[in-house]
């Protein structure tokens, strides 16, 4: 049948692309259908119960800039914060949080089902209605026909998903889940360019039954760290602690006597892993003589005994994952809930999308999330809202819109993704970032919610809590330019006591905050000072991040003009890549493979960041 109603926009999959897809194009005012195998698994963390993390919480952050949903669900179901390179500058500085499996699920839930314009339908997608070479619709596998002017695919690990445990293989998007094969063979029938990719999961273990006071306890910061711009402390469920556990020599003969049971040594599994979630095995494998790896334990909720073991992603059989567990301390008497796994699925090579998300063969086809060859939730759900805002964009007859990569790490990811296509599950990290000073997590809604606002995708109260900030940044900034402190005064006697010099004249306020030693706290109060010191800490930090950085930023920006004009700057042909300091492995293997003849050569390698072409010129200017 027909459904008698038509849609601006349908989403297929209600993962985390979905979600954020289908609220944004609902909330620009566009009639939005999210179109799912099941409700009640819409924004279901198939992996680990952790939102944010390095260079992830910059997306978070963007999402939540623009008015998406991650953001506020992580401060509903976060159950342990923390702020990591806390001491480290500001632009590396990343919110993450563990998360309440099913609190969080229920947070998006409850945001979907009250968005305005946005309808959900339970069934698996079976087909997609195609017209010459645009897409018209979506006919579910029951045969309901549902009509649109453009649709978002958003099926994660689901097409043509297999799943390992050992060498036993079955058919699933994810435990438990069906994997999508109609649609995955309809889509190979289209002119896109298909692989294969795998990620996998550990065994999940009851807590009961470890011994978690021999294990080093991991709690969360104080105060609480806050993931959304617009969410509090208060909103937080109750914190509790992680724990710090560690394979021995014990754990990796266990893996080594087996890795022919293990269906990636053994050529079963052809799709390649993530490279920076790489399971025990490939770890155990890759770095031999390392006689330990950590795992961090963490808990899967409040309600629940499960906890979930990170960083002993396994598809071994599940007779050697218990093995593996109970020869870690603490695990000793370990009971596996649930057999880790590896999965196999398609993924789209994202050089055939536009920077909107658009699929450059089929028009009005928009693709969001792991099919893109991304991995991780934080990753989706950007691409999510940025796919769901131009297809409603798009149904409304309006041009794209896609972020610089001076505007945001979205438009970091999608720039990557676009012109260099990936081979593995791509991560987002901040080294991706050539101007990581400029793209902080604090400074998010600072650079987007106005854009955000004029695309329609910020509400009257976020916009008005963020025109507040907004505001108070400034005229505090203001003041902290207009007020001066002068030698021999009360004020200047409290800064000398802070710094241990004499301040030899007068300094306006705002330059001492420049100051590495004084903090905005060391300058709130000081005495003849006109004007008070703001209290919201969001405010504070951000006028003091400000003051202290600006310096770094006009320097990161010159870099950055500099470099276009060194393009044409030979690499010696016998430069050693592993002595540059700052690149990555990757890059590091990429450039040796590759050998570039000069800089814009290597700046077109696949996977050569810009931030890493940088770095190959301060390298190079150091060797001269
Ligand atoms: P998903 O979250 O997979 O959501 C897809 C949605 O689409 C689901 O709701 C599904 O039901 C729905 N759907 C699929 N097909 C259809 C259809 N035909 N019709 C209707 N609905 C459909 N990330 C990491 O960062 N680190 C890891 O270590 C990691 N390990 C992982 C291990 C496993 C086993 C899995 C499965 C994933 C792992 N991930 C990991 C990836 C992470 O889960 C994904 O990156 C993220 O969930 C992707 O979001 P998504 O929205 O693209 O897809």
């Amino acid at each position: 049948m027909e459904y008698p109603d038509r849609f601006d926009v349908i989403v297929i999959g209600g993962g985390h692309a979905g979600t954020e897809a289908a609220l944004a194009s609902a909330r620009m005012g566009c009639r939005t259908l999210l179109l799912t195998h099941n409700i009640e698994t819409l924004g279901q963390m198939s992996c680990n119960p952790a939102i944010g993390g390095i260079g992830k919480s910059h997306l978070v952050k963007e999402i939540d800039a623009l008015g998406g949903a991650m953001g506020l669900a992580t401060d509903l179901g976060g159950i342990q914060f923390r702020v990591l390179n806390a001491r480290k500058g500001p632009a590396v500085r990343a919110t993450r949080a563990q998360a309440d499996r099913v609190r969080y699920k229920a947070a998006i839930r409850t945001m979907l089902e009250n968005q305005a314009n946005l309808t959900l339908f339970q069934q698996a997608a079976g087909d997609l209605i195609v017209d010459g070479d645009t897409v018209r619709g979506v006919v579910t596998e029951t045969g309901i026909r549902f009509l649109a002017e453009t649709v978002v695919l958003c099926t994660g690990t689901f097409l043509g998903g297999v799943i390992h445990i050992g060498l036993d293989t079955s058919r699933g998007g994810r435990a438990g889940d069906p994997a999508s094969n109609g649609l995955a063979d309809r889509l190979r029938a289209l002119p896109f360019r298909v692989d294969r990719l795998k990620t996998g999961t550990p065994p999940r273990l009851d807590a009961k039954s470890v011994d978690l006071a021999s294990l080093e306890e991991q709690p969360g910061d104080t105060p609480t760290p806050v993931m959304s711009y617009l969410g509090n402390r208060e909103m937080h469920p109750r914190q509790v602690s992680c724990h710090i556990a560690h394979t021995n020599e014990r754990t990796h003969e266990i893996i080594h006597a087996n890795l022919d049971r293990s269906p990636m040594y053994s050529g079963v599994i052809e799709g390649v892993g993530p490279r920076y979630c790489p399971s025990i095995e490939d770890k155990v494998h890759r770095f031999a003589d390392k006689a330990s790896h950590q795992v961090f334990v963490e808990p899967e909720g409040l309600d629940t005994h499960e906890l979930y073991p990170n960083g002993i992603s396994t598809s071994l059989p599940f007779d050697v994952q218990l093995e593996v567990v109970r020869s870690i301390k603490g695990f000793e008497n370990a009971h596996i809930t649930r057999p880790g796994y590896a999965i196999e699925y398609d993924f789209f090579d994202p050089r055939d999308l536009k920077h909107s998300l658009e699929t450059k063969f089929i028009h009005n086809l928009f693709f969001a999330g792991q099919i893109n060859g991304t991995t991780g939730y934080e990753e989706a759900g950007a691409q999510g809202l940025l796919a769901g805002l131009n297809a409603a964009r798009r149904a409304r007859g309006q041009d794209a819109w896609s972020p610089r990569r001076d505007e945001a790490y979205l438009g970091v990811l999608v720039d990557d993704l676009i012109t260099l296509g990936t081979k593995e599950p791509y991560r987002m990290f901040t080294s991706r970032a050539e101007y990581r000073l400029l793209l902080r997590e604090d400074n998010a809604d600072m650079r987007l919610t106005e854009l955000g606002r004029e695309l329609g995708l910020v509400d009257d109260a976020r916009w008005s809590a963020f025109a507040t900030k907004r505001d108070a940044v400034e005229r505090e900034s203001a003041r902290l330019k207009a007020s001066w402190v002068q030698p021999g005064s009360a004020a200047a006697a409290r800064v000398e006591a802070k710094t241990g010099a004499p301040l030899p004249r007068e300094y306006r306020l705002m330059d001492l905050l420049k100051r590495p030693e004084l903090a905005y706290a060391d300058l709130a109060d000081l005495p003849g000072i006109e004007g008070a010191p703001v209290e919201d800490e969001a405010v504070a930090d951000q006028v003091q991040i400000q003051a202290k950085y600006q310096g770094y930023i006009d320097r990161q920006q010159n870099e950055i003009d500099k470099l276009k004009r060194h393009e044409a700057t030979p690499l010696p042909t016998d430069l050693d890549y592993q002595r540059v300091e700052g690149l990555s492995n990757e890059i590091r293997q990429k450039l040796e493979a590759a050998r570039p003849e000069t800089l814009a050569h290597a700046s077109r390698i696949s996977g050569v960041t810009p931030a890493a072409v940088s770095i190959l010129l301060i390298h190079l200017k150091k060797r001269r």
